[in-house]
């Protein structure tokens, strides 16, 4: 079992700074996802616990062994890429065993740590087959198990379903979740994906620019973002941001309202000034409600649907509301999207009430911090 420590971790292509001094002690066995926009760093956050990057400044701690300069093949890890990067010359039993056979090894302990990870993987039919006779999950299959068969002490991971096509990512996940529960072995592991990131992660490491935005397991992020980034990163579809202001003040609660949003109470974690422009965040599962759920304080506000996508299972609606306006980085429009669990059979220009309960709203100041205090506990919904 393998805890994994990075302190102020710096690295500089030239003139340009990818990584600002990342801190982030990962847990024996845990499952780490790194995730953010392409760009963010993540890939090279991870090749450079690998060695494949040489730091900057700072330090890679793995095993309590400081190998911020240790060769990769000295640091006990195992990568899985995004190319698979199989030998295609080479069976799937050679290319799974070609770790074990460059440290020579005896045949005999590479052909049972083949057979283990190969009944691990499910490629038990498929060892005398080439890369090529396989399908891109297969061949992925393959690239984890080479990982497996060197018995790493952690498993570093670099965007490994971004090749398959949708239902195969589903299939690999649960796979290498369970794979993860099987082994027990520390893992890293970068992604685009907030969907992998949710569903795979014991804890998130979620990154912008270089810098860690916040870490912690999935639904905390989700349920108690630090900031406008995070929020806005998990979740799809995405949280609605519309700007509002402070109208009025009593000791931490802070009243805020906006063009067509009626004004609400919200305790805030700092002193904020009537006037002050705040964004208002809504999740859309949390505005496709058909009536209010405590009528005493829920609110609706009053908007008119300009698209319907109906899909079965969930109805996502693209709304307006009168005069409200979208808090968007990228500058999108002030359409709300809505998403319900049940069909609404509404049409574009049909007037529709979107019932929201207050404690379900998150506030962020003009800097993107988190200004509310309560975070809406999952248990209760
Ligand atoms: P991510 O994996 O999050 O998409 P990367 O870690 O690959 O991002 O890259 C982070 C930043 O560092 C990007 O702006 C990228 O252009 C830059 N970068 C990555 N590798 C190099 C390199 N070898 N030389 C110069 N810049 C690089």
């Amino acid at each position: 079992m393998t805890k994994v420590v990075i302190d102020q971790l710096v690295k500089h292509y030239g003139a340009y700074t990818a990584l600002h001094g990342i801190s982030l002690t990962i847990e024996s066995g845990e499952f780490i996802v790194m995730v953010g926009p392409s760009g963010c760093g993540k890939s090279t956050l991870l090749r450079t616990i690998s060695g494949l990057e040489d730091a900057s400044d700072g330090l890679v701690e793995i095993d309590g062994e400081d190998v911020t300069w240790a060769e990769p093949g000295a640091r006990g890890i195992a990568m899985v890429f995004q190319s698979y990067a199989l030998y295609p010359h080479m069976t799937v039993a050679q290319n799974m065993g070609y770790g074990l056979s460059l440290a020579k090894r005896p045949k005999a302990e590479i052909d049972a740590a083949v057979a283990r990870a190969a009944g691990i993987l499910k490629l038990e039919d498929h060892l005398g087959k080439l890369p090529a006779n396989l399908s891109g999950g297969q061949r992925q299959r393959v690239a984890i198990g080479r990982a497996i068969t060197r018995s790493p002490k952690v498993f570093l991971f670099d965007e490994p379903l971004s090749n398959l096509d949708a239902a195969l990512r589903t299939q690999m996940r649960v796979e290498i979740a369970a794979l993860h529960r099987a082994l027990g072995a520390t893992m890293i592991y970068v992604t685009h994906d907030q969907v992998e990131a949710m569903t795979m992660a014991d804890r998130i490491v979620v990154m912008n620019s270089g810098r860690i935005e916040q870490v912690g397991p999935p639904l905390d992020l989700y349920t108690d973002p630090l900031n406008r980034f995070v929020a806005g990163f998990l979740g799809s579809p995405r949280m609605n941001f519309v700007a509002g202001h402070v109208v009025g003040t009593s000791g931490h609660l802070a009243e805020i309202a906006a063009p067509g949003f009626p004004p609400v109470s919200r305790p805030v974690r700092r002193a904020v000034k009537v006037g002050q422009s705040v964004t208002i965040g809504l999740r859309p599962e949390h505005l496709g409600r058909e009536g209010p759920r405590h009528p005493d304080h829920d609110i609706a506000l009053r908007a008119s649907v300009r698209h319907v996508e109906l899909l079965g299972r969930e109805t996502i609606l693209f709304a307006t509301v009168a005069g409200l306006e979208a808090v968007e980085a990228e500058g999108g429009d002030a359409t709300l999207t809505v998403q319900s669990s049940r069909v609404l059979r509404l049409r574009a220009g049909d007037p529709v009430n979107l019932w929201l309960d207050p404690a379900d709203i998150l506030l962020f100041d003009e800097a993107g911090d988190r200004l509310d205090l309560a975070a809406p506990s999952v248990q209760d919904k």
